[in-house]
């Protein structure tokens, strides 16, 4: 039955039967018990499915993956400890020492030190090209080893947009995946799928979660690239895993199911960056009202955006609904019920105009956070970016009187009101 995305956001991914708990059972233990060794012995040589250890898989975190699945339209997906674990995941499932990745310059910050610093140790190397490069300079970005193709459908905090056919095309071109960071909008507001993404990521602890309770991740997989067709790029998938009793996993889980097998029982298995059952329990309470929060996000974001615009003392304001946006044509196209409730504006007169406006606001708190339920802010150049000087923070795009504003679920009138009362 092809359900709609907000029945999925219920519904999707856990049936109980006859008897069995209606809510989404925690199963709060590490291990599972068998009768004979044999019969735990198929579940290590992945003959059969199962569970026996749960930094490899645990039925709560498995339902809730596969709701995430369901509503991006992918064909399997697994949960992670964090956001930085998914992206890390996603990337490192089939790339490696000597291997190249093309990624957009307009990410998360975090994301940015993983790849540039911290996957470059590893011998990873990136080449970052602007969101907004034509065809020519993004092909030319391209190397023999080129892996992976990476981006975010809107970029936190730049709120830029991305053109996801322009990115997949270019990597299916190049016969790589186009993973995409779909953590701003969500599958509510987009479905990178859709569009010709292969890979969907994302930090769970922003509006998935939605109230501030959990930090998470998730990945997912379309099911739709071909790696048997590119099996000299991507060794990792196509020759037998010699650690995993020399299975093939684009040979014995095809299309559907390789990258996430592959990415469970290799990484997950070494790494450990695994969700614990309470949180993925935490999250799934999040994904059951993720339809109702996101249309209000947006609602208030919007609102929010344009008051910004009107106040004399604003200097200018990024947001993907306003029609003055750079973004705004993008954001039409692959984002026609809004984006998110992320807003950032610059006051004129600098950090210190931005610094005292803050202080001022009641209602909005002062956090290190997006995508809540009750609104927080943050100022950049004071924060997250203090050790760049106001020269270096107009180079990266963030003025010293950037403030990032995240629209919870109040009432868009007392919030407009809260930044009126700083403004007077
Ligand atoms: C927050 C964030 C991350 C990192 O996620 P964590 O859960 O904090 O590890 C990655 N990508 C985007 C777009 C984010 O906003």
């Amino acid at each position: 039955m092809n359900q709609k995305i907000g029945t999925k956001c219920v519904q999707a991914g856990y049936t109980p039967g006859n008897g069995e708990p209606r809510q989404i059972p925690v199963i709060q233990s590490t291990t599972f018990k068998y009768n004979t060794s044999e019969d735990m012995g198929k579940l290590f040589d992945l003959e059969a499915s199962g569970y026996f250890y749960t930094r490899l898989q645990n039925p709560t975190n498995d339902y809730v993956a596969a709701k995430i699945a369901a509503l991006e339209g992918g064909s399997a997906a697994m949960l992670t400890s964090s956001g930085q674990a998914a992206n890390f995941f996603a990337l490192f499932n089939i790339c490696s020492c000597g291997d190249h990745i093309v990624a957009s310059s307009s990410i998360y910050g975090g994301t940015f030190n993983l790849i540039s610093v911290t996957m470059a140790k590893m011998g990873i190397e990136t080449t970052f090209v602007s969101p907004d490069c034509s065809i020519d300079e993004l092909n030319a970005a391209f190397k023999d080893n080129t892996k992976a193709v990476f981006g975010e459908t809107i970029a936190n905090p730049a709120l830029t947009v991305l053109d996801i056919e322009k990115f997949a095309a270019a990597a299916h071109a190049h016969g790589v995946p186009l993973i995409v960071d779909n953590t701003f909008p969500t599958p509510i507001n987009c479905r990178p799928i859709e569009w010709g993404a292969d890979i969907v990521t994302h930090s769970t602890t922003k509006y998935m979660d939605g109230h501030g309770a959990a930090v998470g991740g998730a990945i997912v997989d379309s099911g739709n690239f071909d790696w048997m067709a590119n099996a000299e790029k991507f060794p990792g998938l196509c020759t037998p895993d010699e650690s995993y009793h020399g299975i093939t996993y684009a040979e014995k889980f095809g299309k559907e199911g390789a990258f996430i097998t592959k990415c469970t029982s290799q990484l997950m298995r070494d790494f450990g960056a695994v969700q614990s059952p309470q949180n993925a329990f935490i999250l799934n309470l999040g994904l059951e009202s993720l339809h109702v929060r996101m249309a209000k996000h947006v609602e208030n974001g919007q609102a929010v955006a344009e008051f910004l615009q009107s106040r004399s003392e604003v200097q200018f304001v990024n947001y993907p609904g306003l029609p003055s946006d750079k973004y705004y044509e993008t954001a039409q196209k692959y984002l026609p019920n809004g984006g998110c409730g992320v807003v950032s504006f610059e006051l004129k007169g600098g950090r210190a105009a931005a610094e005292s406006f803050m202080k001022k606001l009641k209602l909005c708190a002062i956090e290190t956070h997006v995508a809540d339920a009750r609104s927080c802010c943050l100022n950049p150049a004071t924060t997250t970016h203090r050790q760049m000087t106001d020269e270096q923070l107009k180079e990266a795009g963030i003025p010293a009187g950037l403030i990032r504003i995240s629209c919870g679920l109040e009432d868009k009138e007392d919030l407009i009101a809260d930044l009126e009362q700083a403004f007077e």
